[in-house]
């Protein structure tokens, strides 16, 4: 009798091990209490959850690693919200993998928003981005843009959902603390605007 216990016992210890080898990816609480997923850069069919934006014969399903670029605006800089946005930026899975402080120039604030020219507000939106510093950087995830979007909050600092960042940091819908890209397209644009090869060699892959 005793003998079958023991054996039912390190049974389910065998299965237990079994069940969590190989395993691919591991969700941790962040400080704020957010899961934080890490992608392992090996692909196995048993981690085939879409996480990684592959399906285990290596087709896209929807979930890519992608990057996008991020922009602290200068009212975020001066405020000091710096390290506080970074860190709801990590703690929700979007790595910052290049970043620098820079001061615009109203002609390189006018370049960057060349397609809102002609709409009432350009004229302040370029004098607005080159009133002092800003924090341009790159971010590196799963769907970059839209997570970075989805975090950012709606433009109107104003009307933006509660616990966003422009809500959280910003005034309204000009002084709204964070520029994102719309799209993977205009960020790869974005980015090489402002980012060299040599300076974003960790930005394409999982490198965590
Ligand atoms: P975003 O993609 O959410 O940043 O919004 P848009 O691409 O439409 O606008 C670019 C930036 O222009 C915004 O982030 C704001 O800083 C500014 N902006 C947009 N709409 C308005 C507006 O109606 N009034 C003012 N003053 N600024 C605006
Ligand atoms: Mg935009």
């Amino acid at each position: 009798m005793w003998f079958r216990r023991v054996v039912i016992a390190v049974g389910a210890i065998i299965f237990v091990e079994a069940s969590h080898a190989g395993c691919g990816r591991s969700a941790v609480e962040a400080d704020g209490g957010n899961p934080v997923f890490s992608i392992s850069p090996a692909h196995s069919p048993e981690d085939d959850n879409g996480t990684d934006g592959t399906s285990a014969d290596g087709t896209a399903t929807g979930a890519l690693f992608t990057r996008t670029l991020s922009i602290l605006k200068p009212d975020a800089v001066a405020g000091g919200h710096v390290n506080a946005i970074n860190a709801r930026f990590e703690r929700n899975g979007l790595h910052v993998v290049a970043q620098k402080r820079l001061r615009l120039t109203k002609e390189q604030a006018e370049k960057f928003y060349e397609i809102h020219r002609g709409k009432p507000y350009y004229e302040s939106l370029c004098e607005y981005m080159s009133s002092g510093d800003v924090v341009v950087q790159v971010l590196a995830g799963v769907n970059a843009v839209s997570k970075n979007r989805e975090l950012m909050g709606a433009t109107n600092s104003a009307t933006a959902r509660p616990g966003t960042i422009r809500r959280d940091y910003g005034t309204d819908s000009q002084r709204n603390a964070v520029h994102g890209s719309d799209s993977d397209k205009t960020a790869e644009q974005e980015i090489a605007l402002f980012f060299g090869e040599l300076e974003l060699m960790t930005g394409a892959h999982p490198v965590f």
